[in-house]
């Protein structure tokens, strides 16, 4: 029911989607010309070595060894067959997941920032500064930068600092520095969108400093690959030719890339971004231009958006705030090669206590979007008769997130 892999199998080399879109990427633009944005105008707050990933087209990029003997830590995480949730829906459709809660951080977000790390190590840079909502990018960079010996600076969302002190303590154990953003408005509950002005700004004025982004960009999905080419592997172990469908909860877009791109090249599986009502980017928002921040100081990127000042309403638990989407996984939809879905938060939690009553671990609230859809295919293929491979991605533990528990299971989780 689980398939384990031994540490030389973490993949070499990571997988590039660019080669496998429909058209080119649209061109990232700087924020105040207007115009197409160059290595030159990236190179104060990124190393040289991701501006260059950013913009890669060949179709495979090595992993430095470095980078490998970190990975190795936890890498390759388990595929495992959900069987006893399978019962439980009476389905005849197989279920896995891939289970990267097992990483020191407890969420898939180590997989880039331990690549970021070490590009800027090399590099020369002493500092990094980055924005966190409620701590998971924060903590697995504040562990990366940790094992480089490296300086973190995180600006973390006010409300997040005030009421979730579980991961700020995270990243002070792992020697981070943690601000309460936004700097300069100390009444504001704050958003993503703030912080990552806060960050860019700090990166952006200090030369030993710069500044990294945990999902979105081409370079973060690129590290997350290493996710979909061990699970393609695993699920050859387990004797699937291959899934019908992958699920994955969708934010910025790293954790659902780093699954399914690698299923790109077959046409045969279909690829689901599972997204909250309450933050609906790709279901229900625009394709345009936007800036990645509240206050318009990064790059505009071409993507779904629901405008760089949405801010979900505050009853929302879910995670996966985020105003926009990766630039590639908005191609991919917009292109039809990927689907999206949204659903409301009742349903989400619903799904992740029936995960809990079954398997037995307790999902992260963002990843119980992705068990919410693979549940609901499984009781579709019940209902059609049909077998049918379902892989989603089980992107972290939610045992930090248990107020969001206690909240739906006393019953204040509305839907509006
Ligand atoms: C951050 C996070 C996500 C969302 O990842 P994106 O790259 O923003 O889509 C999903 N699950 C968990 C557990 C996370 O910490």
């Amino acid at each position: 029911m689980r398939w384990t892999m031994p540490s030389d199998k973490v993949p070499e080399a990571w997988f590039n989607a660019a080669p496998h879109l429909a058209a080119p990427l649209d061109p990232p633009l700087h924020p105040a010309t207007k115009k197409p944005v160059g290595p030159e105008d990236l190179a104060p707050i990124f190393p040289m070595a991701l501006i260059a990933q950013e913009m890669a087209t060949e179709p495979w990029i090595d992993v430095p060894g470095a980078v490998l003997d970190i990975l190795r830590l936890w890498r390759p995480t388990p595929l495992v067959r959900a069987r006893r949730l399978e019962e439980a829906l009476d389905t005849p459709a197989r279920i896995y997941y891939k289970d990267e809660s097992v990483s020191p951080a407890g969420s898939h977000k180590p997989n880039t920032a331990v690549a970021q790390a070490y590009y800027n190590k090399q590099e020369g840079v002493a500092r990094l500064t980055t924005e966190t909502g409620a701590g998971q990018w924060g903590s697995a960079l504040g562990f990366a930068t940790a094992l480089f010996s490296m300086e973190c600076k995180v600006y973390m969302v006010r409300a997040s600092f005030e009421q979730k002190p579980y991961r700020r303590v995270m990243m002070q154990t792992w020697g981070a520095s943690v601000e309460p953003s936004p700097v300069d408005e100390p009444g504001h509950p704050g958003s993503l969108g703030s912080a990552i002005s806060d960050a860019v700004r700090d990166a952006a004025s200090r030369d030993d400093s710069h500044y990294s982004l945990g999902s979105v960009l081409n370079h973060v999905l690129l590290h997350q690959t290493v996710i979909g080419l061990e699970a393609k592997e695993q699920l050859q172990m387990a004797g699937e030719e291959r899934p019908d469908v992958v699920i994955g909860c969708c934010g910025g877009g790293s954790n659902f890339g780093g699954l399914a791109l690698p299923f790109l090249p077959d046409p045969e599986v279909r690829l689901v971004a599972v997204e909250p009502s309450s933050c609906p980017t790709l279901t229900a928002g625009r394709f345009d231009y936007d800036f990645g921040d509240t206050a318009g100081l990064t790059p505009l990127l071409s993507m779904y958006t629901l405008g760089h000042d949405f801010v979900p309403p505050p009853i929302h638990a879910g995670g996966l705030r985020y105003h926009g989407d990766s630039p590639i996984i908005s191609s991919l939809v917009r292109h039809g090669r990927m689907q999206a879905v949204a659903y409301p938060q009742g349903k989400v939690f619903e799904a992740a206590v029936q995960f809990a009553r079954t398997q037995g671990t307790i999902p992260a609230p963002e990843t119980s979007h992705a068990i919410r859809a693979a549940i609901d295919e499984a009781l579709l293929a019940k209902e059609q008769g049909r077998e049918r491979v379902i892989v989603f991605g089980y992107s972290g533990h939610g045992l930090l997130d248990l107020q969001a528990y206690d909240d739906y299971l006393g019953g204040r989780l509305d839907d509006q």
